[in-house]
């Protein structure tokens, strides 16, 4: 999935969660207060699912939801007039993007360890920074400074300040590249639960506007840790792509009307043996990214080791060649550039050598191409299970390889 349609599901959930506030604000007594109640409910359904599958990004930003939330509730039902309410504003417009920014930077390595002790550690230093200050400082000193700073605002119904508007607008910026470049599913709901905070914090006016999209905010997070246990279970870790537990279940829900397609790397020994076993990772992630942009409603799977699947719901084998083909062919003309394998250091300190004398040259890298050999089945008989089409595929596949590897076989019965 492209970064940009990680961000779809959440920010059409903002959407929705504005449109929701009218109706909602139209509620009185009981159900007003119920539904008060609601980012509390969320908001523990997220920290227990965020411990239950230890993510310590998760877990701290579910935490600083809730921070949030509580003092909306207790301390911000007034004016903004009064200083202590204007400092607890104040505080959390700064407070929020640099939360944020923590949360982009800090790789996720589980909630129960000493690195979830650490981020978090840091995470209530931050969230603690305004109460130390106060301390140190007088009131009237910060009042001062936030008369000076962080008073300016572009509209009256614009609440935030211009200065933090534009901290969240950096630190929105910094997300998105962040997402960009590394596609995490995270730092979409990072970049998402930002631009909720924001919203929130611009137009606090508003009636039950924290209410909503502080549940709104609590729905990406649970959202996000589920689809993170999801894809654990059903993507392989090398290649991103699904893997053999996903094919076996798509496997039981296949119509009458399927083909099966096995594809193996051709000669790959040989390939691990003079390039070494990085640049054969690299090579399965290049040949697993190439199979995935298979057209033809074709579903790609890591079978497993150098072997991959793909399957065509409701195409015949022979409808399902010419995608084969296809991506064959890209395999096939796609050169990959590597360092040239006689000049592979083969030690540490060889390497810290190399590096200091020189730059590796254009000319010492080679390139390198690799071909995959394609069987492919259908089911003969009405009652065929699609284990034994798979199994006939594997018997194409082998047809494939004694014939010069490099093509695809149908199997023919
Ligand atoms: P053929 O053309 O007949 O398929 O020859 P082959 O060498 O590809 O066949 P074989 O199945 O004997 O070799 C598969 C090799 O793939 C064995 C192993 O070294 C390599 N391999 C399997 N999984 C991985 C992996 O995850 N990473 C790397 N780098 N190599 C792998
Ligand atoms: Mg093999
Ligand atoms: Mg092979």
């Amino acid at each position: 999935m492209s970064a940009y349609r990680r961000l779809i599901l959440p920010s059409t959930l903002i959407i929705l969660a504005l449109l929701l506030r009218q109706h909602m604000v139209g509620l009185y007594g009981e159900y007003g207060q119920l539904f008060d109640w609601l980012p509390y409910f969320l908001i523990v359904l997220s920290a227990s699912l965020a411990v239950f599958f230890n993510l310590s990004r998760n877990f701290i930003a579910t935490v600083y939801l809730l921070l949030i939330y509580l003092l909306v509730q207790n301390s911000l039902q007034v004016t903004l007039d009064d200083f202590s309410a204007l400092y607890t504003f104040t505080a959390i417009c700064i407070t929020t993007p640099f939360i944020t920014l923590m949360l982009f930077l800090m790789p996720e390595k589980g909630l129960v360890n000493k690195h979830g002790a650490m981020i978090s550690g840091i995470a209530i230093l931050i969230a603690l920074l305004p109460v130390i200050l106060l301390v140190i400082f007088n009131e009237q000193l910060l009042e001062a400074y936030i008369n000076n700073y962080f008073s300016s605002r572009p509209h009256e119904a614009y609440v935030q300040s211009i200065t933090s508007s534009l901290l969240f607008l950096a630190v929105l910026v910094f997300g998105i590249f962040k997402l960009i470049k590394t596609n995490e599913e995270f730092s979409a709901a990072n970049v998402s639960t930002l631009i909720g905070f924001f919203i929130l914090l611009s137009f606090f006016y508003i009636e039950k506007i924290s209410t909503i999209l502080i549940a709104a905010n609590a729905i990406i997070l649970i959202a996000n840790t589920l689809r993170n246990s999801h894809n654990l279970a059903f993507r392989d870790e090398l290649t991103g792509i699904l893997g053999r537990r996903a094919l076996n279940h798509r496997m039981r829900s296949l119509g009458r009307k399927y083909a099966i397609a096995l594809l193996d790397v051709d000669h790959f020994k040989k390939f691990n043996d003079s390039h070494g076993h990085d640049i054969g990772d690299e090579v399965l992630k290049m040949v697993a990214s190439k199979l995935n942009a298979v057209s033809g409603g074709g579903i790609a799977y890591r079978y497993g080791g150098e072997e991959f699947c793909i399957l065509f719901p409701g195409k015949t084998a022979d409808e399902a060649g010419p995608y084969l083909e296809e991506v064959r062919n890209n395999i096939q003309n796609y050169s990959m550039t590597v360092r040239n394998s006689e000049n592979r250091p083969t030690s540490m300190e060889k390497a810290k050598q190399r590096r200091g004398r020189r730059k590796l040259p254009r000319d010492q890298n080679n390139t390198v191409s690799v071909t995959i050999s394609i069987g492919v089945a259908e089911p003969i008989n009405k009652r065929q299970k699609p284990e034994e089409t798979l199994k006939n595929a594997d018997t194409a596949l082998y047809e494939a390889k004694k014939k010069g590897r490099n093509c695809t076989m149908v199997f023919r019965g």
